[in-house]
């Protein structure tokens, strides 16, 4: 059976989408005068760490942003509720808050220790943001000639001017699934992990295949678990932004519960009851704990857990 459910907008980081409002993104007159607006409001990141208040959420500014970083192309993220233009600047790698205009104001924050802390919305600005920053930084040189290529449309594009191609920026899919067996699901750990981290199994989908079968194959590679890809049932999905992928949630019911895991990709991996899995997502597990809220395994977890049997 394949469940489509809708709920992925209850999931952190794309709960609170903003209008993207696309049809601004090349209209360069409006753009400019977009960000001179008195109400405009601009996030800043710095090599993809969010500019955070000492309270922990983003530092908006307003149009000042442009004399910080005269050089500095925006990024128009979209119109808010009210109608007001969000932007995010990348400063400089020299940029100094506190030799700045705004000084006092916060510090770039390392992005997943804040992100727990972020508001929806914020959380899910700021990770489009770092998403689109990180294309830039990786997608200088156009892939086709390799000439240097120019950014276009408020940040959403590149273009080449020697061969014209043009560069979308790409998210890619990762499958993140847990595979269950009766009452018990299997959750693994990577060897870079804090000690008692477990979460589901995930990897990228190949060209080629479906997602479901993305799934099935990583769960045997990675596992030794077999399972029928078309049973399969999705979740929901949750953009991620490091670098930039779109997580989407998958169980799977397992074929064989016997685990040969592939020691490159996975420290360990076992199978829990849904018991303990209940006392992993409570926190009262005394050597499990789960991902944090802000990660889709948590929400596969507890989906899974909060089941009747
Ligand atoms: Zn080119």
């Amino acid at each position: 059976m394949t469940t489509i459910t809708t709920n992925s907008h209850l999931i952190p980081l794309g709960s609170r989408p903003i209008d993207r409002a696309g049809h601004h993104r090349a209209d360069p007159a409006w753009l400019e005068a977009a960000y001179k607006r008195e109400d405009a409001l601009v996030l800043l990141m710095q090599g993809g760490l969010p500019l955070v208040t000492a309270a922990g959420g983003l530092v908006w500014l307003g149009p000042e942003a442009a004399k910080l970083a005269p050089d500095a192309e925006p990024l128009f993220l979209g119109l808010d509720k009210a109608g007001t233009p969000v932007f995010a600047v990348e400063m400089p790698g020299d940029f100094d808050v506190e030799a700045s205009l705004i000084a006092g104001t916060g510090e770039f924050t390392d992005f997943r220790q804040c992100l727990a802390r972020l508001p929806e919305m914020d959380a899910n600005l700021a990770s489009t943001a770092r998403s689109l920053f990180d294309w830039h930084r990786s997608n200088r040189f156009c892939a086709r000639c390799g000439a240097e290529s120019v950014r276009s449309e408020a940040g959403w594009k590149r273009d080449c001017p020697e061969c014209k191609a043009q560069h979308f920026p790409r998210t890619d899919p990762v499958a993140i699934m847990l595979a269950v067996s009766g009452d018990k699901c299997l959750l693994g750990r990577q060897r870079m992990w804090p000690k008692g981290m477990w979460s589901c199994l995930a990897g990228f989908i190949e060209p080629g295949e479906t997602l479901e079968q993305g799934a099935a194959r990583e769960l045997h590679e990675e596992a030794g678990i077999r399972c029928d890809a078309s049973k399969a049932e999705y979740l929901f999905c949750q953009p991620w932004p490091f670098a930039s992928s779109l997580m989407i949630g998958l169980i799977l019911p397992a074929e064989n519960e016997d685990i040969t895991i592939d020691e490159d990709e996975l420290e360990q991996a076992m199978w829990i009851t849904r018991d303990e899995a209940r006392r992993v997502l409570a926190g009262e597990h005394p050597d499990i704990f789960a991902p944090m809220r802000f990660a889709v395994a948590h929400h596969i977890l507890n989906e899974w857990a909060t089941r009747e049997r």
